[in-house]
């Protein structure tokens, strides 16, 4: 994968160019972004680049909500009513996860191994041959598990957290399915999960320019998410893949049965914002929950009267717009992600740990009618 994360010594590659030997560069994905990066990093002059349609018809891509907290038992009953027996692979965002879910899995009788960069190299070869021979069904891995994985039979890949870009999410669920039998991609969602990826972008000692570019990729996989569109489609038109697509129902949106209507909530929008703002002169830090409850008029003594948000003039604004106080957090989650509403994690030595909402960028264009905000919800 060509990324900001490749190996440093890569970025060097272009001085082979000293040999006067011609450069042929393959990466099994990529953007117009990464595209020019590839260009330039290898100083190509005038390439001429063949691209072919990365669509992969019997692949099934879905998003599952995240019921319970941890998510385990969500895969858990997921591999016994879906997959029993069946190999594959669930893709972990950290060591202790990968351990923690094999264990459950272990527990509730499903066979399972697991795999991380910190084992050594003989844990990692002896785990990772036990799944390659079948002698266990599903291997729980860090992305470490990934470059040279060619087994045939894998019938579904889960991601248990969402991947940081959509280039990591194709590649790890394209692990699936290389048989060519029908086999399933499945991300496991929960919002709060971009709440812990972000801070380890913004932990982390990369420079701000990196740190911005891993927020918008990490933001454009929370919009895959959300969004109600094909999902297929999303990836490809990610990739500047425009062949004719033909999902025939191979993804979860396309095989709901319910319509849904994409909405202009520009107004919506414009309302929640002022009521957010409203809402400051009461309390400095601000949630999800208290902005989303009292746009919608709730009387909740704990989210909304013991702070005074019921006094404000936009209280309940939003009361006729959105059926469920769910579908006003999902608004939310999309104004997050458009950069209209910005998600502020605390500081370690603060003792609530719920992030604050302030608002983002694009705020101002909402406002002044310059951005619309048109979403299926
Ligand atoms: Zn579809």
């Amino acid at each position: 994968m060509w990324g900001q994360n490749f190996r440093p010594s890569f970025q060097e590659l272009y001085q082979l160019k000293r040999f006067g030997k011609p450069i042929c560069a393959f990466t099994g994905t990529a953007t117009i972004r990464t595209q020019s990066v590839i260009v330039e990093k290898l100083a190509l002059v005038e390439p001429t680049i063949i691209q072919m349609s990365c669509n992969r018809p019997n692949l099934v891509y879905e998003v599952l909500p995240k019921k319970d907290q941890s998510g385990k038992g969500d895969v858990v009953e997921l591999i016994k009513r879906r997959f029993p027996s069946r190999c594959g692979i669930i893709y972990c965002s950290t060591t202790r996860e990968t351990l923690e879910l094999a264990y459950e899995l272990k527990t509730a009788g499903i066979s399972a191994v697991y795999f991380h960069g910190q084992l050594d190299q003989f844990e990692q070869q002896s785990n990772s041959q036990t799944w390659f021979t079948e002698k266990a069904d599903i291997i729980c891995a860090t992305n470490a598990f990934g470059m040279g994985i060619d087994k045939h039979n894998v019938h579904f890949v889960i991601h248990f957290t969402m991947p940081k870009s959509l280039e990591e999410y194709y590649q790890e669920a394209g692990r699936a399915g290389r048989d060519g039998n029908t086999a399933f991609c499945i991300l496991l969602y929960r919002f709060e999960d971009r709440s812990k990826l972000l801070r380890l972008v913004f932990t982390s000692e990369a420079p701000d320019e990196v740190r911005n570019n891993q927020k918008i990729a990490l933001d454009t996989v929370v919009s895959y998410c959300l969004s109600k569109n094909c999902r297929r489609e999303i990836i490809l038109k990610y990739f500047n893949d425009n062949s004719e697509i033909r999902c025939n129902n191979t993804c979860d949106n396309c095989n709901n049965q319910d319509i849904i209507s994409p909405r202009n909530l520009s107004e919506q929008a414009k309302m929640l914002c002022r009521c957010k703002e409203e809402m400051l002169t009461k309390h400095a830090k601000l949630s999800v929950k208290q902005i989303a409850l009292t746009f919608k008029g709730s009387k909740s003594k704990r989210d909304v009267e013991t702070k005074g948000f019921h006094e404000i003039a936009s209280y309940g604004v939003g009361r006729g717009a959105f059926k469920k106080d769910a579908n006003v957090i999902t608004f939310i989650h999309h104004l997050i992600t458009e950069n209209v509403l910005q998600e502020h994690l605390r500081s370690i030595s603060d003792p609530c740990t719920t992030p604050y909402i302030t608002l983002g960028n694009n705020a101002k264009l909402v406002r002044d009618g310059m951005k619309e905000i048109i979403i299926k919800i």
